[in-house]
């Protein structure tokens, strides 16, 4: 099926930004995509308008009971000059799956990818093409039904918004630097049976408290462990996580409590066509401590869609007030040759032998 969105373009283009200073979803585009959803009719009007503030009626059920979901993805300027998403069906997949697990309705396979392309090609001119950047695309769909009931609602808005995103490096001239992370043993971030593995509000909501502690600390991000025993490592802030011990590298297993990152899984591809030895199992702090007494710790990095790669060089523990070295504490040549494969591939300047990049 193809799909077409009426667009009202706006009468007040905003001026561009400094591409060179961006910083994270700092600016925003001309346009947004917007559409509903009625029981009866399904997904319906979608279309383009300007970028503005929207409306809403103060007894939403979003507002009071988080019934919402979001997806996170980028679209890259090639060196030719077109505009390529980065596995898109991934985030319709797992945007499918969130639904599922919130009693949202189903997003239509082809309706999500056209959706995407069409408000992508109406801020075309936004799309950034300096080292580390990229346009951030943010969809999400919230219940707008007038209702105190906890009931999954019979009304659904969706929509996309736009962000030209610079390097989460920018101290750095976009390059990697490793950075101190703390690692949560009081506060969880998803128990089994909860939502941990869906995109939703709620789970970030919980977990700033433990942002705050990290601050303390003079850390950038959080390493959570499991809700159980508070124990094996599951993530790293809005990151999945991983650890390169005596030559194995090994990630939490999707037990349903992480985050089933596209950046994770590309990760995990790369790694096994290198022939490194890769394993999805648990690892406790107590196995990821002693190697690091015992200087097998080589790398620790984060993997998600707005850092790509984020590579860690120190670990703080509160119970014990200690910090584990990682490495020698700066870029490892691990996450180094992942975050050049994979931002290569995403913004085509190294070939696609995956096939993983759509052009828009
Ligand atoms: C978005 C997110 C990730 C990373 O997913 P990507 O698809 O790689 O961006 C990991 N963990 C959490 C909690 C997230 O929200």
């Amino acid at each position: 099926m193809t799909y077409t969105f009426p667009i009202t373009r706006t009468q007040h283009p905003k001026p561009k930004p400094n591409w060179d200073n961006l910083g994270f979803a700092n600016y925003f585009t001309d346009h947004m995509f917007v559409m509903h959803y009625d029981e009866g009719q399904g997904w319906h009007d979608g279309k383009i308008v300007p970028h503005e503030p929207i409306t809403i009626e103060p007894a939403s059920c979003v507002l009071h009971y988080a019934q919402m979901m979001f997806e996170g993805l980028k679209a890259y300027k090639t060196p030719g000059g077109s505009v390529q998403l980065f596995r898109p069906d991934m985030n319709l997949k797992r945007m499918n799956n969130t639904n599922l697990r919130m009693c949202i309705p189903a997003m239509p396979e082809d309706l999500f990818i056209e959706a995407v392309r069409a408000i992508v090609q109406a801020d075309a001119d936004w799309v950034p093409s300096g080292a580390g950047t990229a346009l951030y695309v943010r969809p999400f769909i919230f219940a707008d039904e007038v209702s105190f009931s906890v009931l999954p609602a019979k009304h659904y808005r969706f929509m996309i918004i736009l962000s030209p995103v610079g390097s989460y490096y920018a101290a750095n001239d976009g390059g990697l630097s490793a950075t101190r992370i703390y690692v949560e043993d009081e506060f969880i971030r998803a128990a089994p049976g909860g939502t941990g593995a869906c995109k939703v509000g709620g789970n970030y909501a919980g977990g700033m408290k433990a942002s705050e502690k990290a601050m303390k600390y003079h850390c950038k991000d959080v390493l959570w462990l499991d809700a159980i025993e508070h124990r094996y490592v599951e993530e790293i802030g809005t990151s999945n996580a991983f650890f390169l011990i005596d030559g194995e590298v090994i990630t939490s297993p999707l037990t349903g409590t992480i985050l089933p990152g596209v950046t994770r899984d590309s990760v995990l591809a790369l790694l096994r066509k290198w022939g490194m030895k890769v394993s999805e199992r648990r690892l406790s702090v107590e196995e990821l401590f002693a190697a690091s007494d015992s200087g097998k710790l080589q790398e620790v990095f984060a993997s998600g869609t707005a850092a790509v790669i984020s590579p860690i060089g120190c670990l703080h523990y509160e119970a014990t007030d200690t910090d584990y070295a990682v490495g020698n504490g700066k870029v490892g040549p691990v996450a180094q040759r992942l975050y050049d494969t994979l931002y290569g591939i995403q913004t085509g300047s190294l070939p696609d032998d995956m096939h993983w990049t759509v052009t828009i």
